[in-house]
C-alpha cells in the first residue's frame, strides 16, 4: 500500500513556455492551468513575474481560476521583484515563491559575476524578505549538480535556517546520472536533518530526466518538477505522464502514490500540444502515435490473444487513445486475417489467406505501409484473392 505522498510540481507554463519556439497567451496559459489543476497537479508553476506585463497579467487570472492547485512564481532574490510576486499572487488560494540562485563555478562567475559568499548573502536576504508574505517558499539550486558539494550544502542550510518550506536541486543541464540523483538527495536529507522536505528539478539533455527523477524518489525527495510531454527549455524537463505512469505501474515497489488523476492524462497530454502548437515523435513514450501501435507478425498476433503480451498498461486507463495496428512490410497472417474479418470478409481457404499475406509483405516493402481497412480488401480483390462475406466483428 503506497504511504508516501510526493508532490507534483508541474512548471509547464514557466519552463514549458520557455521551450524556443513556444508562446502562450494569457489565455491559453489559462486553459492550461485549469486542466492541470483538474488533473490533479499539487501546485501549479504559472510563470516568472519579472518577465513582463503579459505574464503578470496571466498569472493574476490564474490565481483566479485555479482551485485546488498551489500557484507558484519563480522569483530571484530580489525584494523589489519579491514584493511584485506577493502581489500577484494575492488572490491565488495557495501561494507559492519559488527562489532560485544558480550554485556552479560557471554560473557564479560567468553569468552572475558573483563570488560564492555574495550568491550566500542575497540569497539569505531573499528568503528572509520572502518569509512570511507567502503560504509557502521555495528555494531551488540551479545547476547543482556541477555545484560545489560543500558550498551547494552550506546553501542549502542556510536556506533553511532563513525560513524556506523546501530546498530543491536542478540538474539544470540534464547531465546527471541516477546514482548521483540519489546520492545528492540521501546528502541533502541528512544535511538539512529532515526539517524540511527535498525536491528535484531535471533536464533531458541525456534522456534521464524521467530516471533521475524516480531515482530522487527513491532516494527521498518530496517534490518533483515535471512538465507535461516533457516541453521545456532543450531537450525538455522530466515529463509528467512517464513520471506519473512509472510511479502508478511500480506503486507497489516504489510504495509512493500522487494525486493525478488517471483519466484525465491523455487529454491532458493533447491540451498542451493543441495550446502550444507542438507535436511530439512519433515514438515519444506513452504519448507518441506509435507509443501503443504495433505491426509486428508476432506482436499483432499476441496482442490479437492478449493486448497486455505486448502493451504494459491499457492506454484506455489513461484517456489515450488505443494505437491500434498498422499493415506493412512486418505484418503476419494473423492481422491480415484481422483486418478482413474487421470489414466482414474472410479469406475464402487458408491458402487464399497465404498468397495476401505475401502479397502485402511485397507490396508494403516496396511501397510502404496500408493506411486503412479498405484498402486492403481492395488490394486483395485486385490480387484475385478469393474472400467471403462475414458477420462484421
Ligand atoms: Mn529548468
Amino acid at each position: 500500500v503506497p504511504d508516501r505522498y510526493i508532490w507534483i510540481y508541474d512548471t509547464t507554463l514557466r519552463d514549458g513556455e520557455q521551450a524556443p519556439g513556444v508562446h502562450l497567451t494569457p489565455e491559453k496559459k489559462v486553459r492550461i492551468a485549469r486542466a492541470l489543476d483538474e488533473a490533479g497537479v499539487d501546485i501549479i508553476e504559472a510563470g516568472f513575474p519579472a518577465n513582463g506585463r503579459s505574464e503578470q497579467k496571466a498569472i493574476r487570472m490564474i490565481c483566479k481560476e485555479v482551485e485546488n492547485a498551489t500557484v507558484a512564481v519563480l522569483s530571484r532574490p530580489i525584494k523589489s521583484e519579491i514584493e511584485l510576486c506577493e502581489d500577484i499572487l494575492s488572490r491565488a488560494n495557495s501561494s507559492r515563491l519559488h527562489l532560485w540562485i544558480a550554485t556552479s563555478p560557471i554560473h557564479m562567475e560567468h553569468k552572475l559575476k558573483l563570488v560564492p559568499d555574495d550568491v550566500m548573502e542575497r540569497t539569505m536576504v531573499g528568503i528572509r524578505h520572502a518569509s512570511g508574505r507567502f503560504d509557502s517558499v521555495h528555494f531551488t539550486a540551479e545547476d547543482a549538480t556541477r555545484s560545489h558539494l560543500d558550498f551547494l550544502t552550506d546553501m542549502m542550510r542556510e536556506a533553511v535556517r532563513s525560513g524556506v518550506d523546501l530546498v530543491s536541486v536542478a540538474d539544470t543541464l540534464g547531465c546527471a546520472l541516477p546514482e548521483h540523483m540519489t546520492l545528492l538527495v540521501q546528502h541533502l536529507i541528512g544535511a538539512v536533518k529532515g526539517r524540511v522536505p527535498i525536491g528535484v528539478h531535471c533536464h533531458n539533455d541525456l534522456g534521464l530526466a524521467t530516471a533521475n527523477t524516480l531515482a530522487a524518489i527513491r532516494a527521498g525527495a518530496k517534490q518533483v518538477d515535471v512538465t507535461v510531454t516533457g516541453i521545456g527549455e532543450r531537450a525538455g524537463n522530466a515529463s509528467l505522464e512517464q513520471v506519473y505512469v512509472s510511479l502508478l505501474f511500480h506503486e507497489r515497489h516504489l510504495k509512493v502514490k500522487t494525486g493525478i488523476d488517471r483519466d484525465k492524462l491523455g487529454s491532458l497530454c493533447n491540451l498542451i500540444m493543441e495550446e502550444m502548437g507542438i507535436s511530439v515523435p512519433l515514438y515519444q513514450p506513452l504519448i507518441g502515435e506509435n507509443a501503443f501501435k504495433h505491426e509486428s507478425g508476432i506482436h499483432v498476433h499476441g496482442m490479437l490473444n492478449n493486448p497486455m503480451t505486448y502493451e504494459f498498461v491499457d492506454p484506455k486507463d489513461f484517456g489515450i487513445s488505443e494505437g491500434g495496428f498498422t499493415i506493412g512490410k512486418h505484418t503476419g497472417k494473423a492481422a491480415v486475417r484481422f483486418f478482413l474479418e474487421r470489414n466482414g470478409y474472410a479469406a475464402a481457404r487458408e491458402e487464399e489467406l497465404n498468397r495476401l499475406t505475401e502479397a502485402v509483405k511485397e507490396r508494403t516493402a516496396e511501397k510502404g505501409p496500408f493506411l486503412t481497412d479498405d484498402e486492403l480488401v481492395e488490394f486483395a480483390r485486385k490480387n484475385g484473392i478469393e474472400l467471403v462475406r462475414r458477420g462484421v466483428v
